[in-house]
């Protein structure tokens, strides 16, 4: 790794701005690998070298890579004039990593939603030829049988010219509002109720709860995240 002015890497993660942080460095609050350091053009090796704010050690990374529960009435975006997005619901913490949603949820669904400011990772999660599957959990305003299996494993029409790629449909509990988990391949706009709808039912409930082999963290409740591991982040692959 390149080295880089201190104050540049401190900024970077959070610990407020390079003016800021030329104060910190002048009262003798940073030290790299045990010595005070004062000058903000001290170039560091964020990885190699020990750095301490405070006399505690930084956790440096270029990279975020969030899982939130989304819940119900925030939009997929970094940013938005009107709604709260699900970026406004992460601490500063994160938000200085400038990160965004990997794909979209709708505003009225919930659940696995991934947060990064990792555009190499959100490409190949996302890219139309890897076909990483996403299996979500929904409510179904009507009976839902093997009929409708058959139908989703053929593909359905969501669009005059447009049939979806074979789907896997289960169902958990049939009845007049249906029980179901559904995973797809792809990912157009709307697509899971737009195939319920092309077989003549309403989605009323859904929730995301996995994407490719990563599955969502049921001990996190709704608008709550936290940060994946490593290994987390491959299953998403
Ligand atoms: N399919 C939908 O219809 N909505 C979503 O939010 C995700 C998949």
């Amino acid at each position: 790794v390149k080295k880089q002015r201190i104050d540049k890497v401190l900024s970077s993660i959070g610990y407020g701005t390079r003016k800021e942080i030329k104060d910190y460095l002048k009262r003798g609050y940073i030290t790299v690998n045990g010595e005070v350091i004062k000058q903000a053009k001290t170039h560091v090796d964020p990885y190699e070298d020990v750095i301490k704010v405070n006399d505690e050690e930084i956790n440096y990374r270029e990279f975020v890579y969030i899982m939130l529960n989304k819940p119900q009435g925030v939009i997929s975006a970094t940013y938005d004039n009107l709604h709260e997005t699900v970026v406004d619901l992460l601490e500063d913490e994160f938000r200085v990593f400038e990160p965004f949603p990997v794909g979209r949820l709708d505003k009225d669904t919930e659940g696995l939603l991934i947060i990064t400011n990792d555009g190499k990772l959100s490409h190949e999660v996302l890219s139309p030829k890897k076909h990483v599957p996403k299996t979500y959990y929904a409510h179904i305003d009507g009976h839902v049988t093997d009929i409708h299996v058959k139908k989703f494993k053929e593909g359905v029409y969501i669009d005059e010219d447009y049939k979806t790629l074979p789907a896997d449909l289960r169902v958990l509990e049939g009845g007049p509002t249906s029980k179901i988990e559904v995973t797809i391949h792809e990912g157009k706009f709307h697509q899971v109720k737009r195939m319920f709808k092309a077989i003549g039912m309403e989605v009323v409930y859904l929730k995301r709860i996995q994407m490719g082999r990563l599955k969502i963290d049921e001990s996190l409740e709704l608008g709550e995240y936290r940060e994946i591991t490593k290994e987390e982040i491959e299953l998403l692959k």
